[in-house]
């Protein structure tokens, strides 16, 4: 059975007290509109100060059920195979004991499970395909669609995709309060769940890599989704106005800037946890640029990428998306395997991510 909004905190809660030296429980300051807090578990021997970080947050997206169980999953996974001194396997991947000690030694995961609970207790008690969080629709409007606001269209990256978008792009997001879909709020970071993101980022400085898990296509994308990558002109970004008429657009010989180590560094960053998918079950995700499934402005990947560019002191932060599986709601067996495709992913980022990116990996 896919855990409720309550088991998720209380499993989290629960593998705090169980594994006290091993865990650190963290509480984002902002409460939801329906006065749910959510919690963040970080998993790592080293202090949060001492070690770099990977965030794998999950739930934006209510509808999405796999997700946060995957995340809560791994996290009691990785807490008993340490405590045990055993390793782990997902289907035909497996980590040994020394290499789970490894991990928990060497990086600090931080499990962000269920970002935007009311969103899912919607989903799983009232409207089955509900994507967006329970903003209280803005007055005047009254139809159940005038309700929440996509969490992953309200992150402050080209947020006002009005402005900073080609008309003719097909960027997928809404400033349309009513669309059932993709409403990407009335400002930029306007909602609590955003903002929690945000506070992790701001508050733990040595998250180095972020990983935001969705359903479900497969695929796993890494940098950018507002258009496609270029590595010649620097100036050719996302933080420049000459390009607001423009961007977005398909083959038009303008695209957003990216160096070629950083893309070289994502893409192999995303092939390990591609590689490791595929050895659970023979089940082959695809490796792309996020653009390639469509423009897309406010997104939580793409802001955290961007945040070493805005602010050259921040930490340059990694950032994938994983689309897990091929449904949003398989039964629980289905799921299941899916979890193990997740969680396998997961660890070997975990496992590679210093090597690749640091570049002592050959
Ligand atoms: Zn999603």
């Amino acid at each position: 059975m896919y855990l409720n909004v309550t088991e998720i905190e209380s499993a989290i809660t629960n593998l705090n007290v169980a594994h006290p030296e091993t865990t650190q429980l963290i509480e984002p300051p902002h409460a939801t509109h329906e006065g749910r807090t959510t919690q963040v578990l970080r998993v790592g021997t080293r202090a949060a100060d001492e070690a770099d970080g990977i965030l794998a947050l999950g739930g934006l997206h209510a509808r999405e059920w796999v997700p946060p169980d995957a995340l809560v999953s791994l996290a009691a996974d990785l807490l008993e195979a340490h405590a045990g001194g055993t390793g782990l396997r997902y289907g035909g991947t497996a980590f040994t004991a020394a290499q789970i000690a490894t991990l928990l030694d060497t990086v600090n995961l931080f499990f962000f499970p269920c970002a935007n609970p009311d969103g899912r207790a919607h989903s799983q008690t009232v409207a089955g395909n509900w994507r967006k969080n329970r903003r209280p629709a803005p007055p005047g409007l009254g139809g159940p669609s005038c309700v929440g606001v996509d969490l992953n269209r309200n992150f402050d990256f080209l947020w006002d995709h009005t402005a900073k978008f080609a008309a003719d792009s097909d960027v997928h997001t809404s400033a349309d309060p009513c669309d059932p879909q993709q409403y990407r709020g009335p400002a930029v970071a306007s909602e609590p769940e955003t903002r929690n993101v945000v506070w992790v980022l701001d508050t733990f400085p040595r998250i180095r890599w972020h990983v935001d898990v969705h359903s479900a296509v497969p695929v796993i994308l890494h940098s950018w989704g507002d258009d496609q990558n270029q590595s010649t002109k620097s100036a050719d970004n996302f933080t420049n106005p000459a390009l607001d008429t423009v961007r977005g657009r398909r083959n038009d010989g303008i695209g957003e800037f990216i160096t070629t180590h950083d893309l070289d560094t994502a893409v192999r960053l995303a092939q390990r946890m591609h590689d490791a998918i595929f050895g659970v079950r023979s089940f082959d995700y695809g490796v792309e640029q996020a653009y390639g499934l469509y423009p897309t402005s406010g997104a939580s990947d793409d802001y955290a990428f961007s945040r070493h560019v805005v602010e050259p002191d921040d930490t340059k932060l990694f950032a994938f998306t994983i689309e897990c599986g091929t449904s949003q709601q398989p039964t629980f067996g289905e799921a299941e395997n899916v979890i193990r495709e997740v969680s396998a992913g997961l660890v070997a980022f975990a496992l590679g991510a210093h090597d690749i990116t640091d570049g002592t990996h050959p």
